[in-house]
C-alpha cells in the first residue's frame, strides 16, 4: 500500500500551516474550474445558467476530444479547463453548487475547486449515496459559507478526525437522517464567527466540535445527568453538517474550549475516539487496579486502554490486526491476541470496540463473576444466542454504549492533558476524505486517521 505515512503528531505548538493564509498561496493546478463556474452561473454564454449545466453534463461524459468541442461551444472557443478536471454540474441549485469530475486513477471522484483561503467558498463532502465505500458513497462539493446560526459558533476546520461512525453513515449501516449531509465529527479549528446571540467563545478561540450537537435540556435524563439519552438528542455529521469540510458550525453550548498550544491533529481523535473510549470505559466498571479485556483496538481502543493504564490496570488486547496488536503491547497492554483468543486470566471488565456481536459471548465468556461487558460501538452486527450459564449467569453484565454527556467530555479532556496521552494518528490531506475511509474499511489506518486542512 503506498498509503499515507503513520505519525505521531507533536502535541507542542506547530505551525499549523492553516493558520497563515499566506501558506495557502502559490500556483493552482485547478485554477481555471472556479472560472469555468463562475460563468456556468452568469450564463456568460449567453444561455442560461441551468443549460451551461447541461450542456457541461456532456462535456463531462464525452471522449477527450468531444469533450473538447461541448467545452469550446459552451464556454467559448480555446475555453481553458483543466485535463484532470472536467467538471459537471449535476444541480443548480439556490444556494448549493455540485460539481464533479470523472473518476481519478483511484477510481474515486477527485474534486477541488476554490479554496477557503479564496473568499466565501468552501468545500464539503456529502454522503449522497450511501453504500459501500468502494460504490464511492462520498462526494466533494462547493457551497456558499453560511453565516452562524444566532446561537452557532462558525469554525474553520484544520483538523477532522475520521470516525467508524462516519463509515457506517457513508455505508449506510446508520440510516441517513438527512440527505447529502456532510461527516465527521471529531473537529479541530478556529472560531471564524459567532451568531448575534453566541457569547462563549471569540474569533480567533481554538475549539472542538463532537458527536453530540444538542438535546433537549428538559426531559427526565437531560435533568438527570444523562443528556446523552435524550430523545431529542442530535449529533454532528449525522443531524447536521460535521467537519469533513473547510468550515463548520455548532451550538456554542456543545463546543469544547481546546488549548491552543497542541496540535490540531493531536487533538482530534480525542473528541469522539477518546471522548467515546472513556464512556465506556466508565460503563465497563473497571475496578481500580482491575484486569481489563480490550476487543478491538483501533482509535478509540487506543486511548481508552492509556486510560485505564495510567489507573493502573492490567490490559488484554483481543485483536485480528497484527500491527495493532504489536501498538497495543508498545502502550503497554500485558497482553495481546487475536480477536477470540482467551486472555491469560479473568477479566472484571471489556470492552468490545469491535463493531462485531459475534464478540459479545466471547467477552462475556472470558469475565471473571461480577464484571461487565461494554460494547462500545454504535452500530453492532447481531449477537449470536447466548448461554445462560456459559455467558451470563455469577451476576455478568453487559452494557450498551450510548454516545456521551458534556461533562465526559470535559472530564477526558482534562484527563487526556494530565497524563499526556500518546495519540497515534495516519493524517490525510482533507481532501482524500475518501480514500481515508477506505482505509478505515479496510483495517489499513493504524490509530486514528485526521483530515489535515489544504
Ligand atoms: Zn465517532
Ligand atoms: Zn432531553
Amino acid at each position: 500500500m503506498s498509503g499515507p505515512g503513520t505519525r505521531m503528531p507533536d502535541p507542542r505548538p506547530a505551525k499549523e500551516r492553516s493558520e497563515s493564509p499566506g501558506d495557502a498561496a502559490g500556483p493552482d493546478p485547478h485554477e481555471p474550474l472556479p472560472r469555468l463556474l463562475r460563468d456556468l452561473r452568469c450564463g456568460t454564454d449567453g444561455r442560461t445558467g441551468r443549460e451551461a449545466a447541461r450542456r457541461s453534463v456532456a462535456y463531462g461524459r464525452g471522449s477527450g476530444a468531444a469533450r473538447r468541442r461541448v467545452a469550446d461551444r459552451t464556454f467559448g472557443p480555446g475555453a481553458r479547463h483543466h485535463p484532470a478536471l472536467c467538471p459537471v454540474v449535476r444541480e443548480h441549485d439556490a444556494g448549493r453548487r455540485r460539481h464533479s469530475a470523472r473518476p481519478s486513477r483511484m477510481g474515486v471522484r477527485l474534486m477541488s475547486t476554490d479554496t477557503s483561503a479564496r473568499g466565501r467558498a468552501a468545500r464539503s463532502w456529502e454522503v449522497t449515496r450511501p453504500g459501500p465505500i468502494d460504490t464511492h458513497p462520498l462526494e466533494l462539493v462547493e457551497h456558499e459559507r453560511a453565516e452562524p446560526g444566532p446561537e452557532d459558533v462558525l469554525v474553520r476546520v484544520q483538523a477532522c478526525g475520521v470516525c467508524r461512525t462516519d463509515l457506517h453513515l457513508a455505508e449506510g449501516d446508520l440510516a441517513p437522517h438527512r440527505a447529502n449531509t456532510v461527516p465527521g465529527h471529531e473537529v479541530v479549528g478556529v472560531v471564524e464567527s459567532v451568531g448575534t446571540r453566541a457569547t462563549r467563545f471569540a474569533p480567533g478561540d481554538r475549539v472542538g466540535i463532537a458527536w453530540l450537537r444538542h438535546t433537549c435540556g428538559k426531559c427526565r435524563h437531560c435533568r438527570g445527568g444523562a443528556e446523552n439519552l435524550c430523545p431529542e438528542s442530535t449529533y454532528t455529521g449525522w443531524d447536521a453538517d460535521g467537519g469533513f469540510a473547510d468550515v463548520a458550525s455548532a451550538p456554542e453550548d456543545y463546543v469544547y474550549a481546546l488549548p491552543a498550544d497542541r496540535d490540531a491533529e493531536y487533538l482530534a481523535p480525542l473528541l469522539c475516539a477518546g471522548i467515546i473510549g472513556y464512556r465506556a470505559l466508565r460503563r465497563a466498571d473497571l475496578p481500580p487496579g482491575g484486569r481489563l479485556g480490550i476487543y478491538g483496538f483501533g482509535a478509540s481502543a487506543h486511548l481508552a486502554a492509556q486510560v485505564a493504564l495510567a489507573r493502573g490496570a492490567s490490559v488484554h488486547v483481543m485483536t485480528r490486526s497484527a500491527q495493532a496488536r504489536r501498538l497495543a503491547l508498545e502502550l503497554g497492554a500485558a497482553t495481546a491476541g487475536d480477536t477470540y483468543e482467551s486472555p491469560p486470566e479473568p477479566l472484571d471488565s471489556a470492552i468490545v470496540f469491535a463493531p462485531v456481536g459475534d464478540i459479545v459471548p466471547t467477552a462475556l465468556a472470558a469475565l471473571d463473576a461480577s464484571g461487565t461487558v461494554a460494547v462500545a460501538g454504535i452500530h453492532l452486527t447481531d449477537i449470536p444466542a447466548l448461554n445462560y450459564q456459559r455467558h451470563l449467569f455469577r451476576e455478568r453484565n453487559l452494557r450498551s454504549v450510548t454516545a456521551n454527556t458534556r461533562d465526559d467530555g470535559v472530564e477526558f479532556l482534562r484527563l487526556a492533558t494530565e497524563i499526556d496521552l500518546r495519540v497515534t494518528t495516519t493524517p490525510y490531506p482533507m481532501g482524500r476524505a475518501d480514500r481515508a475511509l477506505a482505509d478505515l474499511a479496510a483495517d489499513r489506518v493504524r490509530g486514528a486517521a485526521v483530515l489535515i486542512a489544504d
